[in-house]
């Protein structure tokens, strides 16, 4: 292995190499610090070229590869876990080589931050609208390899719907450029489909064409007390008759989630006076400037108080209140980390049977543990919920804790008999590989078996990872 560690410091560099141990752990291990694994090195290609080289030579000496964006994933996906993997992370990979506004198109690097991408579509006027509490630190390989979704997909689609077209290094390291930017091209198979969602089990991305919008001018943003669950799918549906298009968030929050963040979260509060079991989040926004959602949202607003629907409300008067708003939904994540391990799920389900599912699956839970604390909220609008649970108590946590294949099993019985997924927006990773196997049908799974050995029949791409 001496042999292809000095190959890949001649194609990098020596300082684009990590092996020493303490330099290597941070990308050892995932970041809910859920897997730690074990990895021959780290590899940090600058360019397309310097990366294909690098999977050409580890496919050359039969080694593995993880690919490894920023490392927000949360199933486990990022991370070596059978040992001897070479690690190849994306970060240098960070140029945004094109903005087509005449296409309203971007074309960037996978190693991009999905910030770093939105703020180049708006230096030139325009929005890229995937939006979630990592696009910080997370990139747009791995956004493109998680088929992402976040807060927009109501309104823009998740990261599948955005994207156009697709460089790629393949596991043999040949390189596919589909770098097409065409809103209409049926000449066969459209490959980029393969290589988004595959969480790098196909190939490495290394630069994508995708889709800009007009910027909004006018937003407004709601955090609103609901009845209950159903009169979310209520006000979904009033909201989206009154403002059409312009409904660009729709997020449910349950009063448990909301005590986490203000918990743990410094400088935040309770927007209302009195406490609800459900909150919902609504985001109005509009191209044009001026007076245009506020009064949307108001309207709708104002017509489900009177229908009871909302018991509560308060619309933001500015930036900076949207903004805290907003940190009352994306800090639930963090919040949870703080407060400690819980089992945790991303499931969706039909939109119009979510009510059903949060009572089904919340009464079966609390039959069988009771005091168990259901932390709900998610993307209501798309059908997908984060549903996490885990018990008040520290020591009753830890056995609660090992009851997680019968808190799996109750929880996505209960998505599959609604025709549901047990993962919405995360993917499969680690930490779903062998609970797809259940709900998947065996077709499906052996065509996507079929696929993995057309293109990677080494079985060198993130191995043990989705399937
Ligand atoms: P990584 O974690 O580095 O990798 C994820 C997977 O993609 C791995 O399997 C990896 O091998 C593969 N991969 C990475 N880069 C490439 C590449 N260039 N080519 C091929 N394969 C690659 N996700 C959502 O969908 N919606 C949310 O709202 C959301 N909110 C989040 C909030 C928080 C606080 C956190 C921590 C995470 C959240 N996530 C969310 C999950 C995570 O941010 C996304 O899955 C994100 O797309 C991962 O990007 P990444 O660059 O961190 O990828």
């Amino acid at each position: 292995m001496q042999e292809l560690i000095a190959g890949l410091r001649c194609i990098v560099g020596d300082a684009y190499v990590v092996d020493a141990p303490n330099d290597l752990a941070p990308y050892l291990s995932d970041w809910r610090g859920r897997y730690t694994g074990q990895a021959l090195c780290a590899v940090r290609p600058a360019s397309t070229e310097e990366l294909a080289a690098v999977v050409r030579l580890c496919a050359d000496h039969g080694v593995a590869i993880v690919p490894q964006g920023g490392n927000t994933g949360l199933v486990g996906g990022s991370v070596p876990c059978q040992g001897g993997e070479v690690i190849v992370l994306t970060g240098r990979l960070n140029r945004v080589r094109e903005v087509d506004t005449a296409n309203n198109t971007i074309t960037v690097e996978a190693g991009c931050t999905l910030a770093a991408v939105q703020e180049a579509a708006q230096d030139h006027d325009r929005l890229f609208p995937l939006s979630l509490a990592a696009e910080g630190t997370c990139q747009i390989g791995g956004n493109l390899s998680t088929n992402a979704g976040g807060v927009h997909v109501l309104r823009y689609g998740n990261t599948r719907e955005l994207t156009l077209g697709l460089e790629v290094v393949l596991p043999d390291g040949q390189i596919w450029n589909g770098l097409r930017g065409l809103r209409k091209d049926n000449t066969g198979y459209d490959l980029k489909h393969l290589f988004i969602g595959a969480e790098g089990t196909l190939g490495i991305i290394t630069a994508a064409v995708l889709k800009l919008f007009p910027l909004p001018r006018s937003r407004s943003v709601g955090w609103v007390a609901l009845r209950d669950a159903d009169a979310a799918i209520e006000l979904l549906a009033l909201m989206r008759g009154t403002a059409g298009d312009r409904l660009s968030a729709f997020e449910i929050v349950g009063r448990p989630a909301l005590e986490l963040v203000l918990k743990h979260m410094p400088g935040t509060s309770d927007p209302l006076s009195d406490a609800h079991d459900w909150y919902a989040l609504v985001e109005l926004s509009d191209p044009a400037a001026g007076d245009i959602t506020a009064p949307l949202l108001e309207e709708g607003l104002g017509e489900a108080m009177e229908s009871g629907l909302v018991l509560d409300a308060v619309l933001a008067a500015s930036e900076a209140q949207a903004a805290a708003l907003w940190s009352l939904r994306e800090n639930i994540s963090e919040a949870q980390r703080v407060e400690g391990i819980s089992i945790k799920h991303d499931v969706s389900v039909p939109v119009s049977r979510i009510p059903d599912f949060l009572r089904e699956a919340g009464a079966a839970l609390r039959s069988e543990f009771p005091d168990v604390r259901i932390v709900a909220f998610g993307h209501v609008g798309d059908g997908n919920l984060h549903y996490n649970m885990s018990k008040p108590d520290a020591s009753d946590n830890a056995t609660f804790i090992a009851q997680t294949p019968r808190v799996n099993r109750i929880v996505h019985d209960s998505v599959a008999a609604k025709n549901g997924s047990i993962s919405a927006e995360h993917g499969l990773g680690q930490l779903k590989r062998e609970e797809i196997r259940r709900y998947k049908q065996p077709l499906e799974l052996e065509l996507m078996k079929a696929i993995k050995r057309s293109l990677d029949p080494k079985g060198l791409m993130n191995p043990r990872k989705l399937l």
